[in-house]
């Protein structure tokens, strides 16, 4: 008979393992595990053997930042030998952005480290937690998917192309500009296409500097940009600006372009991503985004905000310098963006 794998599974919070409490669901260690030994199919000798290691405190995962996320990538580290694939229970609500720096963080990874949680708690009738789970730990232990992913309602999605697109439908995740790599009906497909290969060497751990001054920023019709002017000073290192269409801003007014001059020369990296959820930014394809272009702003192509962010971290971190960054966040390094 085949040895069964062995699965770490790491509880960081959220709603899967959340109870009611007078100022609304917290999350709770001893409920959880009661919780979890109510699905039988945890036990069955056709899953894998697995081992549970949680978050102290457990949290929501709004309060889930850069400081967990190296904890995180560092406990699958640790454990990267022992274990054949991992399982991190997360909250759904910053699950993308989580997943997204996992996969900068944890490079050469060759296992799979699979993102789940639930809108339902499993306490309450109707959890979408138990099938979330099951089918996550199934899928750390199949291997084929070795790559930070996220499982959600019959979907392995790519961990850095992933984003919640509802806070109350079960299919809370989407990957609009990357197709699924699994689907979970009567039997699991996988889309071998689609499917990272193989890396090669160890893995390396990169951990993200904490105090980064990363920032983002959303356009909108009539947006002031010389307010922004106080906040794009030489001590932001890299923003994210989620810009109209395929990389439009507002072209009244010359201030966005002296402030982002200004800031480019200072050495910020800008960042344009778009705020449609599909389809990709294409700087000069209009004359709104031509002046982007011509001032330094690095085009975010199909890469998700949450990308695009952690991105800037990663980058960031390893300390290299401006232009070398500048074109790493062009080049495909993950799965992130489509070249
Ligand atoms: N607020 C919760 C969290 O992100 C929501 C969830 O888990 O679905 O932790």
């Amino acid at each position: 008979m085949a040895q069964r794998k062995k699965i770490c599974m790491i509880y960081t919070g959220g709603t899967i393992g959340m109870v009611r409490s007078e100022h609304g669901y917290i999350p709770d260690s001893a409920a959880f595990r009661r919780q979890l030994d109510l699905i039988g199919d945890l036990s069955r000798s056709d899953m894998p053997e697995w081992e549970l290691v949680e978050f102290s405190p457990l949290l929501d995962s709004s309060d889930i930042a850069v400081a967990q996320w190296n904890q995180l990538a560092g406990l699958i580290a640790e454990r990267y030998n022992q274990f054949d694939g991992f399982v991190v229970l997360h909250g759904t609500d910053t699950m993308a952005y989580t997943a997204s720096a996992l996969s900068f963080m944890l490079k050469g990874l060759n296992k799979p480290v699979i993102f789940t949680g639930a809108q339902i708690p499993l306490c309450e009738l109707r959890s979408d937690g138990r099938e979330n789970i099951v089918t996550a730990m199934i899928m750390a232990a199949d291997g084929r998917a070795r790559e930070v992913c996220v499982y959600f309602n019959g979907r392995l999605l790519r961990g850095n192309r992933s984003t919640k697109q509802s806070s109350d439908q079960l299919a809370a995740f989407a990957s609009p500009n990357a197709p699924a790599l699994a689907k979970a009906g009567i039997t699991i497909e996988y889309t071998e296409q689609a499917l990272r290969p193989a890396s090669v060497g160890p893995l390396e751990l990169c951990r993200f500097d904490q105090s980064l001054p990363i920032g983002l920023i959303r356009v909108f019709p009539g947006i002031q940009f010389e307010l922004f002017e106080s906040i794009m000073t030489d001590k932001l290192r890299g923003v994210v600006l989620e810009t109209f269409g395929a990389g439009n801003v507002p072209s009244s007014g010359k201030s966005l372009l002296h402030i982002i001059e200004k800031a480019y020369r200072s050495g910020t990296i800008i960042t344009v991503c778009s705020q449609c959820m599909q389809g990709t930014v294409s700087l000069g394809a209009y004359a709104t985004s031509q002046a982007l272009r011509q001032i330094g702003a690095v085009d975010g192509g199909d890469m998700t905000t949450e990308a695009a962010l952690t991105k800037l971290y990663y980058l960031f971190s390893l300390g290299l310098d401006k232009a070398e960054i500048k074109r790493l966040m062009m080049c495909d390094l993950r799965g992130e963006r489509s070249v």
